[in-house]
């Protein structure tokens, strides 16, 4: 074993109130992850809090101890743990008076170490996948309530085993999951395929915006889609995986205005030779060289023209 998972083994055994959290706007992998870490550490006896700042998606809740997580933490903690975040703004309030993680798990090309022991793997498909490479080190067992957990990173994270970054090990860790007895076809409906009637309306509004322009597709969600639609997440409601599958472009984008001054803004890269986690940067956001996002300050329309202009900057120079 190496000695980064030596000192986390460590640093678990030494607690007793653990806090684990992860990003706003919470994607199944946040969710599957924090879970899994979180239901193993109270299995071993620990007593454990799992905040989210933007509490759990309908899409989530089917999963095992989701109702156990909050969204402030409350009380005093000897360790506090990130899993899926690559900067600590990414955990909005959900660490609020704890300062830095003293774990920090994750698979972003571009987190910084902002904690004080960090486990990151950025050729990991999942933080599930990391989480499932070292749990059995830390003396963490994977039970089936936590497998599916697990799963449920691993499926959504890779969009169902397709993105570009898909490994052998992703899908041998997968097998061992369905061993477990984890309902992967349940789980993969509920969350990659199964969606509200509101989020159906709040495409369908996004689409009608739909523009093609130098490489790029774009779509823009505004407020007033969202709340006509009755959708209640701040989120795109992964319409981006339906954008990126227009044919003949090289960058899918899409904006979510979230009010007056901030625009939640998603890239992604449609060819294999670009990467849009170098383009988030530049807005203070990051990910993945497929898959990356940035929180822009700005009005709407102003942000939008200043990200595709230098969007298409980037891309002559990749
Ligand atoms: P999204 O576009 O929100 O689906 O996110 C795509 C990828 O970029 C995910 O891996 C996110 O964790 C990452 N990401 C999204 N927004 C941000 C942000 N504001 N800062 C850093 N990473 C982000
Ligand atoms: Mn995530
Ligand atoms: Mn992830």
């Amino acid at each position: 074993m190496t000695d980064l998972q030596t000192a986390i083994r460590e640093k678990f055994q030494a607690a007793s109130r653990i806090l684990i959290a992860s990003h706003v706007r919470p994607d199944g992998d946040a969710i599957g992850s924090l879970l899994a870490l979180g239901l193993a550490l109270q299995d071993s006896g620990k007593t454990v809090q799992m905040v989210l700042a933007d509490g759990v998606p309908a899409t989530f809740r089917h999963l095992p101890g989701s109702d156990q997580i909050v969204h402030r933490s409350e009380g005093a903690f000897d360790l506090a743990v990130t899993v899926d975040c690559s900067d600590l703004k990414r955990v909005g309030s959900a660490l609020d008076g704890y300062g830095s993680p003293d774990i920090v798990i994750d698979h972003h090309v571009t987190t910084e170490p902002f904690g004080i022991l960090n486990l990151v793997e950025p050729e990991a498909v999942a933080t599930a996948s990391v989480l499932i490479r070292y749990m059995p080190a830390w003396g963490l067992v994977i039970t089936p309530p936590i497998a599916a957990s697990l799963m449920t990173g691993l499926v959504t994270d890779t969009l169902g085993f397709r993105t570009s970054n898909i490994t052998s090990e992703a899908l041998r860790q997968a097998a061992d999951l369905l061993d477990l007895g984890v309902d992967m076809s349940a789980l993969y409906f509920r969350s990659l395929v199964r969606r509200t009637f509101a989020a159906a309306r709040y495409w369908g509004a996004g689409l009608s915006s739909l523009e093609q322009a130098n490489g790029i597709v774009s779509v823009t969600m505004t407020l007033a889609d969202r709340k006509s639609a009755g959708y209640t997440g701040n989120d795109d409601a992964d319409l981006i995986n339906v954008v990126s599958s227009i044919d003949a472009n090289e960058v899918a984008i899409i904006f979510v205005e979230q009010n007056a001054e901030h625009v939640k803004v998603s890239w992604r890269g449609l060819k294999p030779e670009i990467d849009v986690a170098r383009i988030a940067k530049q807005f203070g956001g990051g990910g993945h060289r497929a898959a990356a996002g940035a929180e822009v300050r700005g009005g709407l329309d102003e942000v939008r023209e200043r990200v595709l202009r230098i969007t298409r900057r980037a891309l002559n120079d990749m």
